[in-house]
């Protein structure tokens, strides 16, 4: 069988020689205070947690853990530098300092890159080729936008909202931080922002870019720590407004405690996307697109393609080929260059997973994991694929945040609708034929934001992004993201 004489031909001949990214042109110190008011500053109380390598579980560096009273100093710089100086400045000026940070990432590139990679454990060319060159992209895009906006409105004036609370998750921590910061200041905004508590170093690297382009202090203030600071930074009486990228379970107590509040918000949160393979699809192409979307990132991707719908007729060839594909699929050090599956990113996230695959196996379904070898230290989950499962089944319905594939067949393009749609998530979708007429059908019935065309996960800073159901409130990315940030008067 194929299968067998690839694993023959991958495990037991030759291998990659290890190409590991250097470390030696970064620097991660000891200690990171908050980013208040332009400058790094210890915490009111001195209590800080640990940062780790997930692919070793070493301690990388100290964070600071931001209380309530950090919160409060941070919303108030905010405040105080967007009524003395950001909203004051011309649309023209706040560009430019976009623009200066953007080119500064753009230089930093390298670093930002393996920083990322040894802090959350995706592999260093995603973080190189993905993560940091739309990270800084985003800050190009909105610079343009900030001396134009009224003509993304026409006959509406656009105001600002003032300061923006902002919480971010560990998946894509750059890429998420520049995805909020940036339109926020282009519509002339001040913010506040959290990372996620497993991923903070690159904003605190960021943070060293917006001091060194000498934005105004106060005009972005980072403050990490965890839920209770979310919490504090959504709660605090003088937030206009709270944008939020996170799971569903915390969107909704974020949604509950803005309800009643003049505050607007954007909520962009959980996924369950299809991926749906018609029978008149690119074989070859659909199944790296399958691996992309779901095994991209180790899955910890919002919008993945967890679920795969393939027509009945091709199902054994779609399903024989992928796992083919699996087998050559390499898991390990986050920082080699040939790494194509990286460290989940914590052990907390590794518990979930491997719950679900548990999960999977009592409801029924038949499971099957690639033969490749996973470090001894560190957090690994090796690709996986479902058979067999049911639309009830809770690994077709709730989303699992790593590399695990749902396999469902469908008979007419109906059946695989319905099936597609029935979940209570709605971020993403993929539709793979040769027929244009059935990706328009496909598209227009699919309720979710975001949908490709025999192609998966790929990102663009003018094209919105955001969710139908329990994905999300709002749109972000794109003209369409301006408006998360302004109020439009007569
Ligand atoms: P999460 O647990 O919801 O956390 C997201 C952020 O919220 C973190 O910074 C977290 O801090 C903070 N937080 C936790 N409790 C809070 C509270 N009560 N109030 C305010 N903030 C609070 O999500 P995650 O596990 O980091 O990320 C994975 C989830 O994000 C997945 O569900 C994924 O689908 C979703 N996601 C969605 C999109 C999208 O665009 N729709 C994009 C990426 C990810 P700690 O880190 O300290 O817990
Ligand atoms: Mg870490």
């Amino acid at each position: 069988m194929s299968t067998d004489s690839t694993k023959l031909a991958f495990n037991d001949g030759w291998q990659y020689a290890p190409a590991p990214e250097s470390t030696d042109h970064i620097q991660i110190d000891d200690h990171y205070g908050l980013f208040i008011n332009g400058e790094f500053v210890a915490p009111e109380i001195d209590r800080y947690f640990e940062s780790i390598n997930p692919a070793t579980e070493k301690p990388l560096s100290n964070i600071a853990l931001a209380s309530e009273k950090d919160v409060d100093r941070a919303v108030k710089a905010a405040r105080k530098a967007y009524t003395g100086v950001w909203s004051k400045m011309s649309g023209a000026d706040r560009g430019k300092y976009l623009f200066r940070i953007a080119r500064i990432m753009q230089e930093r590139a390298r670093e930002f890159a393996t920083i990322e990679s040894l802090d959350g454990g995706k592999p260093i060319r995603e973080s190189r080729d993905i993560d940091i060159p739309l990270a800084a992209a985003h800050f190009f895009y909105y610079a343009g936008w900030a001396d134009k906006l009224e003509y993304a409105f026409p006959a509406r004036t656009p105001v600002s909202l003032g300061v923006v609370g902002q919480i971010i998750p560990w998946n894509f921590p750059l890429l998420m931080a520049a995805w909020k910061i940036a339109p926020a200041l282009a519509c002339g905004n001040t913010v506040v922002l959290k990372p996620a508590e497993t991923t903070s170093l690159t904003a605190m690297k960021l943070a060293e870019v917006f001091r060194d382009a000498g934005l105004p202090p106060g005009v972005v203030n980072i403050v990490t720590g965890a839920g209770p600071t979310g919490a504090a930074i959504v709660n605090h009486l003088d937030v206009n407004k709270v944008a939020f990228t996170g799971s569903t379970e915390v969107g909704k107590i974020i949604q509950r405690s803005l309800a009643g509040t003049d505050k607007k918000y954007t909520l962009e949160l959980g996924g369950k996307a299809a991926n749906i393979i018609f029978a008149d699809a690119a074989i070859d192409e659909a199944v790296e697109g399958i691996v992309n979307g779901i095994f991209f990132n180790q899955g910890h991707v919002c919008c993945a393609g967890s679920r795969l719908l393939v027509q009945e007729s091709v199902a054994d060839e779609v399903v024989r080929k992928l796992r083919d594909r699996m087998e050559t699929l390499i898991i390990g050090d986050p920082l080699d260059k040939n790494t194509d599956i990286g460290a989940i990113n914590s052990a907390g996230q590794l518990e979930t997973i491997e719950s679900y695959l548990s999960i999977g196996q009592a409801e029924g379904a038949e499971m099957y994991q690639s033969d490749c070898s996973v470090p001894d230290q560190g957090y690994w989950c090796r690709p996986t694929i479902f058979t067999g499962v049911s639309q009830s089944n809770r690994i077709v319905q709730e989303e699992i945040f790593g590399p695990v594939l749902a396999i469902q067949t469908f008979r007419t393009l109906e059946e695989g609708l319905t099936k597609a749609n029935n979940t209570p998530y709605g971020l993403s979708g993929g539709v793979w034929t040769d027929k244009g007429s059935k990706v328009f059908k496909m598209t227009q019935k699919i309720r979710a934001g975001v949908i490709w065309a025999n192609t998966f996960n790929k990102f663009d800073p003018t094209s919105p992004f955001g969710g139908y159901k329990e994905s999300g409130v709002g749109r972000e990315g794109g003209m369409h993201g301006l408006g998360a940030y302004l109020k439009l008067e007569a």
